[in-house]
């Protein structure tokens, strides 16, 4: 917490970052992530639809996950990010504060994302999962099942640039691309459906190596990002 460039989650936990912290900027491109090809929703639209969603994950009970979960993890971040990263499942911490990435992963995540040429505007932060599988063991079923909120999320939030964290994140988003170790580092597809992998930062803190990998890839997502006309 405190890197330059990283919102403080309380000003952006869960949905509840304001409206009026997002940076004007035009919405009206079309081939984008999420939503492609509809008519973008005036800035209070995409505050309301993203409350109600945010209401409706809230109180999901589709899944054995909702009886077994303290909270609902939703999102951190801007309403209008031009980069989502997408994790796997709310841990511990998170299942205890309802804020994405607010533990030990998330404390290197929000470290690599001060770095970037970014401003609290320009991201956010998200799971595949919405609420914490017991034991943190990653559950398919329930992901399949969680599946439509994270792309109604997308479509909501239209990201010009996806960042996968780890392996499940990137076969959800990007079925066709290889392992996470090889894909991590490079961007894949194009303008204005760009998808960036990086390894989970959780395997980050597991050993020397991938600490490395992660901070490489990391440097590589920042020159790419500054180098980006869009
Ligand atoms: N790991 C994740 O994938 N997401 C979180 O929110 C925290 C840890």
């Amino acid at each position: 917490m405190g890197a330059p460039g990283v919102a403080p989650k309380e000003d952006c936990s869960r949905w509840a970052c304001r409206p009026s912290m997002a940076p004007s900027r035009d919405r009206t491109g079309s081939g984008r992530i999420g939503g492609r090809g509809r008519r973008p929703l005036a800035r209070s639209e995409t505050a309301r639809a993203f409350r109600a969603l945010t209401r409706e994950i809230q109180s999901c009970r589709r899944c054995p996950l909702g009886s077994t979960r303290t909270q609902a993890v939703v999102y951190r971040g801007s309403l209008r990010p031009r980069v989502v990263f997408v994790g796997e499942a709310p841990g511990a911490r998170e299942d205890a504060t309802g804020v994405p990435f607010s533990g030990r992963a998330g404390a290197r995540l929000d470290a690599a994302i001060g770095r970037l040429p970014l401003k609290a505007g320009d991201f956010g932060v998200l799971n595949l999962l919405k609420c914490r599988p017991p034991e943190n063991r990653f559950d398919r079923a329930a992901a399949d099942t969680c599946r439509p909120y994270l792309d109604r999320q997308l479509e909501l939030l239209r990201p010009r640039i996806l960042v996968p964290l780890g392996a499940h994140a990137l076969r959800a988003l990007d079925p066709s691309a290889p392992a996470v170790l090889r894909a991590a580092g490079a961007p894949r597809g194009g303008p204005g459906r760009w998808v960036f992998p990086l390894i989970h930062p959780a395997a980050a803190l597991r050993s020397r190596r991938l600490s490395a990998r992660w901070e490489r890839d990391v440097d590589v997502l920042a020159g790419w990002l500054a180098s980006l006309r869009e």
